[in-house]
């Protein structure tokens, strides 16, 4: 491993030895040590290299603003954290956990990219036994000699949701390492290490971003023997696989993060809103709605052409691939080749943002109409 800042050092998980609420908890964390003229915030150190015997050596293995995004985000999940250089830099890392030839269990549709990175590592010689998300007693069953279970809860787009405290229970009797998903919950609604996961995923492009302005990923592992010993893997495939993220991009990142309490809290009231009215609308035949969170999917009435035809009539909602942004944005998910043919043609994946929920209602109902009557 490259010299330099080792992920077994020491890092503070704050939002777990303190009694703050998690909102005064993101505004605070991950800063430099208050004293007189420090600033308020880490610097963006746009160097490669460091001089010899310090804390960090070469960029690539760490740098004091990762440093500041991992404590932070370390604390929200009650770990220790990795930025990566997207999402899927840091499931592949976490994917790496499972050798060659190994088996993992995981849901029958997830997001697309883990589901395709599942193929080619089946393609390589691996197995995965693929369960749909809501079906226990099917995890429970196919945990038994498994190598690695993956989970994601809400799935991306169909939003179903798992039991994890009683899945991730049984993968750590057995001694099954376990991946979470936590990308879509956000660590506001669900936290898995807390119930026993042994990494958690993120695409940090998403919520804990939260501007739709940078591409990063993170993984967390609990702060334990077994937690560490795992991190130092993924560390170790982070640093020699070489997908790190760019220091402005975390700073930008870090930033986001600090308003994700008051983001999460006002797209999560609009989705809800939203959810309610869509369920008596005429356009939609099913609203899928886990109940909190901001993301929700529809199925129209009507076929894929008219699910099109709502996303182009939509002014204030942003047709577009991606979620977790402050704007709102709409996408007929089967539009790409590479989703799972479990998602229905016509399902419309709806991620909320913080506009004034008539706004958003108002632009759907017409967007609804309009795609709808031309049929
Ligand atoms: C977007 C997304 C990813 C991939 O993240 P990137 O940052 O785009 O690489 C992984 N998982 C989920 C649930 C996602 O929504």
């Amino acid at each position: 491993m490259a010299a330099g800042r080792s992920y077994a050092d020491p890092v503070s998980v704050e939002h777990e030895s303190t009694s703050q609420h998690v909102e005064t908890y993101l505004v605070s964390a991950g800063r430099p040590e208050r004293r007189a003229g420090s600033p308020v915030n880490t610097a963006v150190e746009f160097t490669s290299t460091y001089a010899a015997d310090g804390d960090v050596s070469y960029a690539r293995s760490g740098n004091p603003t990762w440093s500041s995004f991992e404590q932070a985000l370390g604390g929200l999940e009650g770990g220790r954290a990795l930025i990566h250089a997207s999402g899927m830099g840091a499931i592949s890392a976490a994917l790496s956990l499972v050798g060659a030839g190994g088996t993992v269990v995981a849901p029958d549709q997830t997001y697309n990219g883990t589901y395709d990175l599942m193929r080619a590592f089946e393609e390589a010689g691996g197995t995965v036994v693929r369960v749909h998300a809501t079906d226990t007693a099917g995890f429970l069953a196919a945990l038994d000699g498994a190598d690695l279970l993956w989970l994601e809860s809400p799935t991306n787009p169909l939003m179903d949701v798992t039991e994890l405290d009683v899945v991730l229970a049984r993968a750590r009797e057995l001694g099954v390492t376990s991946v979470v998903d936590n990308t879509l919950a956000t660590p506001l609604l669900s936290r898995p290490l807390t119930l026993g996961a042994d990494v958690v995923v993120h695409s940090v492009t998403k919520y804990l971003s939260g501007h739709s302005d940078v591409v990063l990923g993170a993984t967390v592992v609990p702060d334990t023997d077994r937690g560490r010993a795992l991190g130092e893997r993924v560390f170790r495939h982070r640093t020699l696989h070489g997908a790190i993220a760019g220091p402005m991009e975390v700073f930008l990142a870090l930033r986001g993060l600090r308003t994700l309490g008051l983001r999460f809290e006002r797209a999560s009231a609009n989705a809800a809103e939203l959810a309610a009215r869509l369920a008596d609308h005429a356009g939609v035949a099913r609203v899928r709605y886990p109940g909190s969170g901001a993301m929700l999917a529809i199925e129209v009435a009507g076929d894929a052409a008219a699910a099109d035809r709502v996303c182009d009539a939509t002014r204030v909602w942003l047709h577009s691939t991606s979620l977790g942004g402050v704007e709102s944005q709409i996408e007929r998910r089967r539009r790409h080749p590479s989703e799972p043919e479990s998602v229905p043609v016509n399902l419309l994946r709806l991620s909320v943002g913080i506009e004034h929920v008539e706004d958003l209602w108002s632009d759907l109902d017409a967007a609804l109409t309009r795609g709808l009557g031309q049929d």
